[in-house]
């Protein structure tokens, strides 16, 4: 879980606490009901989880999101300087 932060017009900041990479863009203010927008200055991460490991989920999430496709296979180097070699 991790706190993510949003901001509402009359009622200024607060926090809510979702599963992480579930945050929505904006969520209903506790006070007046009304849209408050999130606030993307910095994660404000639960102080259970390592920020190291957060960042490593939230990578794997987008990731999944923006697939990093490997378009070929690693080729040994001596393989590539004996090709080239006449
Ligand atoms: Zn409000």
């Amino acid at each position: 879980m991790a706190f993510y932060e949003y901001q509402c017009d009359r009622d200024g900041a607060f926090d809510i606490t979702r599963p992480i990479g579930t945050a929505p863009e904006s969520v209903a203010c506790p006070l007046c009901r009304g849209d408050a927008r999130r606030v993307f200055s910095k994660p404000m991460l639960s102080s259970s989880a390592p920020r190291a490991l957060v960042a490593a989920i939230e990578h794997a999430e987008k990731s999944r999101h923006e697939p990093e496709i490997v378009t070929s296979l690693p080729r040994p180097a001596h393989a590539s300087a004996r090709r080239c070699s006449p």
